[in-house]
């Protein structure tokens, strides 16, 4: 079978926005807080109490009023956190109070034990120079009412302390993102084998395989596909039918067995794009049905691990409300950087030193997969750019 199109090459830019554009988002459901962890909420989260939500004393220490610090002291009570005080604090007054009980009326400040001293039963002193009031106020962190997350947000351990705090013990999430993966290449042997002539291993299903995890969505591998119109076929549609998304490696080049474009194409997958201006990467091919998604990422082990991290990560994460943005520190060139002629915008694997400089690593091009292993991150050389000198700053994608 031939294609039926010839899409023209488009600037990543293009290609990010079109596949970002077309992300619409999955069911929701709810999860008990144990499940969260790494889960997009689906919906703002308000608080239904005040944080704190009463006046509380910060220190183990004495409740009283700022102006009686110089003077004796008569204790009224002890104070324990969870047991609301009994007594208000008068002039010449204190109460003994644990750090989270609540402060009693007329207090205005807490000083610590570690500054008192006690002459006489019941009688306390404050030895200190100063003091600081030691009271959390009623409300100063969240008020009742307050959204404390935002919708879109991914679920933290932080996050998960929030949502218990105010209240909400099953949150409403997105569901995970069910991503099949296809090997497909008549080279290719599963890792447990030992390749014969002319074959290797298959890197990108284990890669892919995790990549997704990695990036929260929920992966099935459909395994090695030969290079047949058939077999691809044959897997695409069992892999259609059970995911949202499914990530083909393999066969989007000219190459007289690169069938996967037009499989995708007999599968009613209208292709958007299937060349993108950079290195590595420009076969990659995407395109959609009216309810799946379908990514064609070409088979250099280091193609399809940019492509996933530059355009699939991002993506599975928008379908499920989250705008996924990575730390990228700005950091300046270790020494003068010539990739010589950049026609395509390229990305090189690069080494963070500990005096915050980056240094490329030892890289022999997109099938050198190993080199990502002593790299830091990568980094986009704009096309057209010629030599970058000492010290120019670029941007380090960070690898995880
Ligand atoms: P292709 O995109 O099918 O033309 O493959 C490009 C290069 O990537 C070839 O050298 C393939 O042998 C290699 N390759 C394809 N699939 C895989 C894979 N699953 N794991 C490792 N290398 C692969
Ligand atoms: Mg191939």
């Amino acid at each position: 079978m031939t294609r039926k199109s010839e899409n023209p090459m488009i600037p990543f830019e293009k290609a990010f926005e079109i596949v970002m554009s077309r992300a619409r988002p999955l069911d929701v459901e709810t999860v008990a807080l144990e499940e969260a962890l790494h889960r997009i909420l689906a919906e703002d989260v308000r608080s239904d109490v005040d944080m704190p939500p009463f006046d509380k004393s910060a220190m183990d220490g004495y409740a009283c009023r700022r102006a009686d610090l110089q003077q004796e002291l008569i204790v009224l009570e002890t104070i324990q956190a969870g047991t609301p005080p009994r007594y208000a604090v008068g002039p010449g007054q204190c109460a003994k109070i644990m750090t989270g009980a609540m402060l009693p009326e007329g207090a205005d400040c807490v000083f610590m034990v570690e500054d008192a001293e006690t002459p006489r039963e019941d009688v306390v002193r404050f030895t200190g120079g100063n003091t600081k009031d030691n009271i959390c106020f009623r409300g100063e962190d969240i008020r009742a009412g307050d959204v404390v997350l935002r919708a879109g947000a991914r679920i933290g351990a932080q996050h998960i302390a929030v949502l218990a705090s105010a209240g909400c013990a099953r949150p409403r999430v997105y569901r995970r993102v069910r991503v099949g993966i296809i090997a497909t290449g008549d080279e290719l042997v599963e890792p447990s084998e030992r390749p014969g002539p002319g074959q290797i291993r298959s890197s990108n299903g284990p890669q892919l395989f995790a990549q997704t995890q990695h990036a929260d969505a929920l992966p099935t591998y459909y395994g090695i596909v030969r290079d047949t119109e058939e077999a691809i076929d044959a897997s695409l549609k069992h892999a259609l039918a059970e995911n949202d998304v499914v990530l083909l490696s393999g066969g989007v080049s000219k190459g007289d067995f690169d069938f996967v474009p037009g499989v995708m194409q007999r599968n009613d997958i209208e292709i958007l794009f299937d060349a993108i201006a950079m290195k590595p990467g420009k076969p990659t091919t995407f395109g959609v049905s009216a309810t799946k998604y379908c990514f064609g990422l070409p088979g250099n082990p280091v193609s399809s691990f940019i492509q996933f991290e530059a355009l699939v990560k991002p993506f599975l994460y928008k379908l499920t409300g989250h705008d996924f943005l990575e730390m990228q520190p700005v950091l300046p060139l270790a020494a003068r950087l010539n990739p010589g002629r950049v026609e395509r915008a390229t990305w090189l694997p690069v080494c963070v030193g500990a005096d915050g400089r980056v240094r490329p690593v030892k890289y022999h091009g997109s099938a050198h997969i190993h080199a990502l292993c002593g790299a830091d991150g990568i980094i986009m050389i704009p096309a057209g750019s010629d030599v970058l000198e000492e010290g120019s700053l670029v941007r380090v994608r960070l690898l995880r």
